[in-house]
C-alpha cells in the first residue's frame, strides 16, 4: 500500500459519535486525546518513514503511541494489535475510523527494531516531554527527585563454572550453524557429551577439587577452539562472530596460561566485578551486591518532578549495567536534564547520589541545589563521637595551614590527587608538639608522629562541612521529606509495569523498555491529572499514624 506521512489524524465523525455514546462517563484515552491531541508527529520520524515505506499500515507517530499504550496496558504485541482493532477508545485516541482493521502485530517488533537502529529512543522520550511542556504540564526550574532500582537481566544467573561451560556450548552451537564441516574437524570425541546439554548446576560435580578440574578442562577446550578459529586455515568470518569475541574476553577473565598449562583464576586475580561478563547470552549484564540485594543485570534511575502543583512526571530515565554506582550517575542525569531544558532548581536525592563535588558542580554549572544527606565523617573520632574529628580543625585556605583545637598550627600542607582522582590536601601537625599535647588521646591513636588529616580541596571540603551541620537540623529533615515520594514511583513501576525485569537482552533494549515504561507511567499520570484526581499522599500504615500522632 502507498502511505503518506501525516502530522494530523483528526478523529473521524462516526468514531467520535459512537465513542461518546459508549463512554458517557469519560475514558482516559479520550480525555488525553481531547486535551493533548496526537503525542507524536510523523515528520519527526522521517527516517523511519523512509526506511519502512510501503510496509506500514499505521504511521510511525501512531505506532509510537501504540508502543506506549502496550506498556500502559501490559499487553503483548498480538494483544495490543487486537485491542486497537476492537476498542473504540483506542481508535478515538489514534484517529482511526471505526471499521479500520488496524495493523498486523508483527509490525510492532519491526518498529521497535527500527527505532533502536536509528537511535530514536531518546527522541521518543524528548518529543513526549516537549508535548507535555507545550500543554503546560511540565516546566523547568521546579523541584525534582531521583531514585534507582535493580533490574534483573532476562537471562539465568550463572556461576563461574556454568558461565564458561555455557559459553563454550553457545559458541559451538553458533559454529555448527556457520561452518559445521570445519567444526567437526576441530572437536574432541568427548565434546558431544560435555557441551551437548545445558550446563545446569545439578549435573556439575559437588566437590570443589572436581569442579576446579572440570573448569580447567573447559578452559583447555576453549583455548583449543579459539586457536582453531584464529588460525589461518579457519574461515575468516568466524572471527567476526560476536559470541566468539565474548568467549575470547571471558577466557582472559577466567583463565591464564603458564608454560602452556591452563590455570583457573582465583577471585583475587580476576578483573573487577564491573568488567566481568556474567552470561554469554547477555554480554552487557553485570553483577552487583547493594545492601542485601545481589543481582545480575542493570540499574534504572528515574527522575520525576515533585512540585506542589501539576502532575508528577518522570522527566529522565537512565539505564546502566548493574556495576555503575548511583554517584556516577548524578552528573549524567544533570546533563541529560539540561539537554532537555528541564533542569530543576532543587533536586532531591539520597546519600548514594551525593558527593561534595556534585553539590558544587550542580550549583555552578546547572544552577541546581542538591538536597539530600551527604556521607557522614567516617573517622574514628566522628563515629565514636569522641575526640577531634575534621570539623574541629580550622582550615586557613589562603595561608595553607590548619589550626587544631589546642591552637597548634600545622607544619605540612600537600595538595595531591587521591586514588579516585579527586583533589585532596594532606595536612600534618608537628610530631613534637603533638607528643607533649595533653589532648593527644582525643586526637590520634598513632604511637609516633603528629596528627594528620586528609581533606578534600576547598570548595568541596567547605560545602561538605556545611552540609553535615545542616542535615542535623529539623528544617532539613522536613524539607527532605519531599524525596520519599519517588519510592512510590519505583514501586508503581515494579508492581504494575515490571520495571525490575528486563524483557529484552542487552543494555540498549533494556533502556528502550524503561523509556516505554516511563512514557506509559507519564501518560497514565497525565490522564489522572486531567480527570481532576488529587495527588495521592504516600500511604502510612495505621500503626505509623498512631505513632506519629502520639
Ligand atoms: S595532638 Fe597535636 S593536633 Fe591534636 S590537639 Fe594536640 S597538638 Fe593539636
Amino acid at each position: 500500500m502507498t502511505f503518506h506521512a501525516r502530522d494530523e489524524f483528526p478523529v473521524p465523525d462516526d468514531t467520535t459519535r459512537v465513542a461518546r455514546h459508549v463512554y458517557r462517563k469519560g475514558n482516559k484515552y479520550m480525555t488525553i486525546r481531547d486535551n493533548l491531541g496526537l503525542w507524536y508527529r510523523d515528520s519527526r520520524y522521517a527516517e523511519l518513514f523512509t526506511s519502512m515505506r510501503g510496509r506500514l499500515a499505521l504511521s510511525p507517530a501512531l505506532l509510537n503511541m501504540v508502543l506506549i499504550i502496550q506498556f500502559i496496558e501490559g499487553l503483548t504485541d498480538r494483544q495490543v494489535a487486537e485491542e486497537v482493532r476492537g476498542r473504540i477508545d483506542l481508535k478515538y485516541l489514534l484517529g482511526m475510523r471505526l471499521e479500520d482493521p488496524g495493523f498486523e502485530y508483527t509490525i510492532l517488533s519491526e518498529h521497535r527494531a527500527r527505532l533502536l537502529a536509528d537511535d530514536l529512543v531518546a527522541q521518543l522520550f524528548v518529543d513526549m516531554l516537549d508535548h507535555f511542556k507545550t500543554h503546560g504540564l511540565l516546566t523547568a526550574h521546579g523541584k525534582q527527585r531521583t531514585d534507582s532500582t535493580h533490574v534483573l537481566a532476562a537471562v539465568r544467573s550463572l556461576n563461574r563454572l556454568e558461565r564458561v561451560g555455557e559459553t563454550m556450548r553457545a559458541v559451538l552451537n553458533v559454529l555448527t550453524e556457520l561452518a559445521p564441516q570445519w567444526l567437526l574437524k576441530q572437536i574432541e570425541p568427548d565434546w558431544g557429551d560435555r557441551y551437548g546439554p545445558r550446563f545446569e548446576q545439578y549435573r556439575l560435580p559437588k566437590k570443589e577439587r572436581e569442579r576446579e578440574q572440570l573448569a580447567v578442562e573447559i578452559g583447555a577446550d576453549g583455548y583449543h577452539l579459539l586457536s582453531a578459529i584464529f588460525s589461518d586455515t579457519a574461515p575468516g568470518y568466524l572471527r567476526t562472530v560476536e559470541l566468539v569475541e565474548t568467549m575470547r574476553r571471558l577466557w582472559i577473565q577466567q583463565y591464564y596460561l603458564e608454560e602452556d598449562k591452563v590455570h583457573w583464576r582465583t577471585d583475587k586475580d580476576s578483573p573487577p566485578p564491573g568488567e566481568r561478563i556474567q552470561s554469554p547470552y547477555d554480554q552487557d549484564a553485570r553483577n552487583r551486591t547493594k545492601r542485601d540485594v545481589n543481582w545480575t543485570g542493570y540499574t534504572v534511575h528515574l527522575t520525576e518532578t515533585c512540585d506542589d502543583e501539576g502532575p508528577n512526571l518522570i522527566v529522565d530515565v537512565q539505564t546502566t549495567d548493574a556495576s555503575v554506582v548511583d554517584s556516577e550517575m548524578t552528573p549524567v542525569i544533570h546533563q541529560s536534564l539540561a539537554d532537555k531544558d528541564l533542569s530543576p532548581s532543587e533536586h532531591y536525592l539520597d546519600t548514594g547520589y551525593i558527593e561534595a563535588e556534585h553539590i558544587v558542580t550542580a550549583r555552578n554549572e546547572y544552577g541546581i541545589d542538591l538536597v539530600g544527606p551527604v556521607m557522614p565523617d567516617t573517622s574514628r573520632q566522628a563515629r565514636q563521637g569522641l575526640g577531634f574529628d575534621q570539623s574541629c580543625f580550622f582550615i586557613d585556605w589562603e595561608a595553607k595551614q590548619a589550626r587544631c583545637p589546642e591552637g597548634q598550627l600545622s607544619e605540612r600542607w600537600q595538595e595531591r590527587k587521591n586514588k579516585a582522582g579527586k583533589d585532596v590536601v594532606h595536612i600534618g601537625f608537628p610530631p613534637l608538639q603533638c607528643h607533649i599535647c595533653g589532648r593527644r588521646p582525643d586526637c590520634t591513636n598513632a604511637e609516633v608522629g603528629g596528627r594528620s588529616l586528609v581533606i578534600l580541596a576547598q570548595p568541596e571540603y567547605s560545602i561538605l562541612q556545611e552540609r553535615r551541620q545542616r542535615q542535623k537540623t529539623e528544617e532539613f529533615k522536613e524539607r527532605y521529606h519531599r524525596r520519599a515520594g519517588v519510592e512510590g514511583t519505583i514501586s508503581q513501576g515494579t508492581r504494575s509495569l515490571e520495571l525490575r525485569n528486563a524483557r529484552y537482552i542487552g543494555l540498549a533494549k533494556t533502556h528502550f523498555q524503561h523509556v516505554l515504561t516511563v512514557l506509559g507511567m507519564d501518560v497514565a499520570r497525565v490522564a489522572v491529572y486531567l480527570e481532576g484526581e488529587l495527588k495521592a499522599k504516600t500511604r502510612q500504615s495505621r500503626f505509623q499514624l498512631l505513632v506519629s500522632a502520639a
